[in-house]
């Protein structure tokens, strides 16, 4: 059988076009014919990986692409690195668990939570992010177009699924119990990252009623990991400096936030979102 043929019949779609590359390279490290396979494999493989990625990167929604790597943790010392470390191991997806950030706004509970989503993504799995105000939307939608079961049921695919924002807008008493059969369903068969600005002690008030808001914590808490980010904005973080900056300070002058002098590369390009 001819090459093209092959490539064809094996639905190889990345490798023929970086063939004559891979050739050439194999020739340059004299590679024997096992790890000349193993490279030919390996380049349709991260194709289709990256292609896999792009693809639910997409479908997950995100509103802005963020990563692990790109939060700084010196700003919140309250977030215990290790933990989220750990969290990026994505066990908690395996086992279907959840994991809650809470802290007032800035503090970078939705960077966070989409790191944790590019992560999983990045290991295969498939990831939706929602504010809670988006995911009332399309319950209550649904529900008035007669198909509530299904998207309930279509809301349990991803491993991942992140709610945002829990707590900005209360819900009604009718609402709540919408959240809590989607809670309902997804328990201890796939994980959560949920954000709030508000503790556990008043989501009572953010549900409408006590009862329901423990029965949705009784069941969230479970199996989970909560990460309290007690802390200051990082936009306005950022903003103070860049006012500092202005008002040009002596060299060695005390940082008064926090009384460091040290230098903060940082300033430099702030920008004033
Ligand atoms: P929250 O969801 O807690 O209100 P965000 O995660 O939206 O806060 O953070 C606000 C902005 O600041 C985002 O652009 C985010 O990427 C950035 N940010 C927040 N904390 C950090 C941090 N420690 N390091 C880097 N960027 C951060
Ligand atoms: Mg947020």
């Amino acid at each position: 059988m001819q090459l093209e043929q092959l490539f064809e019949r094996l639905k190889f779609d990345y490798l023929p076009d970086q063939l004559e590359a891979v050739c050439e390279q194999a020739a340059k490290r004299k590679l024997d014919y096992p790890d000349f396979l193993a490279q030919a494999l390996e380049t349709e493989w991260a194709g289709r990986n990256r292609k896999g990625i792009d693809s639910r990167m997409q479908q997950a929604k995100f509103p802005a692409v963020k990563t692990l790597e790109a939060f700084e943790f010196d700003f919140q010392p309250s977030i215990d690195r290790q933990v989220v470390r750990n969290l990026a191991g994505l066990a908690f997806v395996e086992r279907a668990e959840n994991v809650i950030f809470l802290g007032p706004p800035g503090v970078g509970k939705t960077h966070l939570a989409v790191a944790l989503g590019v992560k999983a993504i990045e290991a295969g799995h498939r990831v939706e992010f929602q504010t809670l105000d988006q995911l009332m939307g399309r319950l209550k939608k649904a529900r008035e177009e007669n198909r509530l079961d299904r998207t309930l049921k279509q809301l349990t695919y991803p491993k991942l699924l992140i709610v945002d924002e829990i707590g900005y807008l209360p819900l009604t008493r009718d609402e709540a119990s919408l959240f809590f059969r989607l809670i309902n369903r997804r328990y201890e068969r796939a994980a959560m990252i949920l954000t709030s600005n508000k503790s556990f002690a008043d989501w009572g008030e953010v549900f409408g009623e006590q009862v329901i808001a423990t029965a949705i914590l009784d069941r969230l808490l479970h199996h989970a990991t909560t990460i309290n980010i007690k802390g200051e904005s990082y936009r306005l973080k950022e903003k103070r400096r860049a006012g500092l900056l202005k008002t040009n300070p002596p060299a060695g002058a005390e940082d008064p936030e926090t009384g460091s002098t040290e230098h903060n590369p940082k300033e430099e390009d702030t920008d004033a979102a």
